[in-house]
């Protein structure tokens, strides 16, 4: 059996070889290292797969939250809510900017953003919601939108997990991740779902204006040649980079399709044992991980392991050879740099429980089913001894 790998870009590498150094090679050929054609080409193609009006390409995800930010506009003492349970790049960038960053609880079932602790939170400063997708499945987009309405509040998605899938409203009709809200933005890290080799990310709306306002802060506030209308920043995405985005965009779909089926045999394995509780679709999609699954792409895997030792779950798998990560082991609200005394132990007690609970489990394009097989045997005999 191969060595098993939390993710495994070489074995995906190897499949795509020939394209991606053609792609890079082209890119060094013409040396249009920074803003040349590949970056154009890529933005269009993502433009194309995801249904939306303008990609803006930037430097890396928390850059594209902090430009969404910036070009909406949002001020100095202006209040964000968002999920206490996920990454720091969207709490720090909404801190950086001095906005207020008011962190609520999440639900145990999705770990996404709970719509009625954003209800609770809002204030006469509250300006914006950025739910996270996150592990790769949308948060209550439906219910944000209709809060966001009611209140005059401005919607950022933080698509760096979830690109690719679907959401799917009431109605039937679907949109993809990170094209929903006023603005979304992705990460295009190397481990992210479609991922560089090296730091890449995107900004994505429907809104002209926004777009061309947005189009003018990544590069230096510039709308003109030499003339700085705003403050902006450098933020780009390298054309080496672009190349690599773009041979691997027309394989993103059977990306997410395999980490599906990879999903589908750790549930099926794991779904007679009540202190494993496996993931749970959330978005209209029943309980199954069914064939045609588009409303989770599993950018992480992530179980709940109830009434047993999670540390020594995870210190017994890495004994074992097997990686394993916790994401998240501490909630937002109790980190160093966000701890803010309006906060209530109480209005964190989903949170305050995940981070005792949740382990991932290998998650990529490469996994084999022996690698699963020795995974879940592996959990499933120290669950049970
Ligand atoms: C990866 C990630 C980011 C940041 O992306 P970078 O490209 O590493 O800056 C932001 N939010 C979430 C939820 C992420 O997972």
């Amino acid at each position: 059996m191969k060595k098993i790998q939390m993710v495994d870009l070489k074995g995906q590498y190897s499949e795509i070889k020939e394209v991606v150094n053609a792609s890079i090679e082209n890119v060094i050929e013409n040396t249009a290292f920074i803003n040349g054609p590949k970056v154009h080409e890529f933005q269009k193609n993502l433009e194309d797969y995801l249904g939306v009006k303008h990609v803006i390409p930037c430097a890396n995800g928390t850059d594209a939250l902090q430009i969404a930010m910036m070009g909406l506009g949002l001020k100095p003492g202006d209040e964000v809510i968002t999920a206490d349970f996920t990454f720091a790049a969207t709490v720090e960038v909404i801190a950086l900017l001095n906005l207020t960053p008011v962190l609520v609880d999440v639900n145990e079932d999705d770990f996404n953003i709970d719509v009625e602790a954003v209800k609770k939170a809002i204030t006469p400063k509250t300006k914006a919601i950025v739910p996270v997708h996150l592990f790769g499945q949308c948060a209550n987009m439906e219910a944000i939108l209709k809060i966001a309405k009611q209140h005059n509040l401005f919607v950022i998605e933080d698509n760096a997990q979830a690109i690719g899938a679907n959401y799917k409203f009431g109605d039937g009709t679907k949109a993809k991740a990170g094209t929903i809200g006023d603005v979304g933005a992705t990460s295009f890290f190397p481990s992210k779902n479609l991922g560089a080799y090296g730091d890449g990310g995107a900004i994505f709306t429907n809104n002209d204006d926004l777009a061309h306002t947005i189009r003018g802060i990544v590069n230096h506030g510039m709308y003109k040649r030499y003339h700085h209308d705003v403050v902006g920043v450098n933020s780009r995405l390298d054309s080496i980079q672009a190349a690599v985005l773009d041979a691997k965009l027309p394989k993103l779909d059977a990306y997410n399709t395999s980490r599906q089926s990879a999903a589908r045999k750790y549930n099926e394995a794991f779904k007679n044992f009540k202190n494993i509780i496996t993931p749970k679709l959330t978005n209209g999609c029943g309980d199954t991980i069914c064939d045609t699954c588009d409303c989770h792409v599993f950018h992480q895997y992530t179980l709940r392991i109830k009434d047993a030792n999670r540390d020594a779950l995870v210190k017994h798998l890495n004994e074992n050879g097997i990686p394993c990560g916790v994401y998240y082991p501490i909630p937002l609200h109790k980190q160093k740099a966000y701890l803010d005394e309006r906060y209530n132990e109480t209005d964190f007690k989903v949170t305050n429980q995940l981070v005792k609970d949740v382990i991932s489990l290998p998650m990529h394009t490469e996994l084999e089913d022996e690698q699963i097989e020795c995974i879940t045997s592996t959990i499933i005999k120290f669950i049970n001894g």
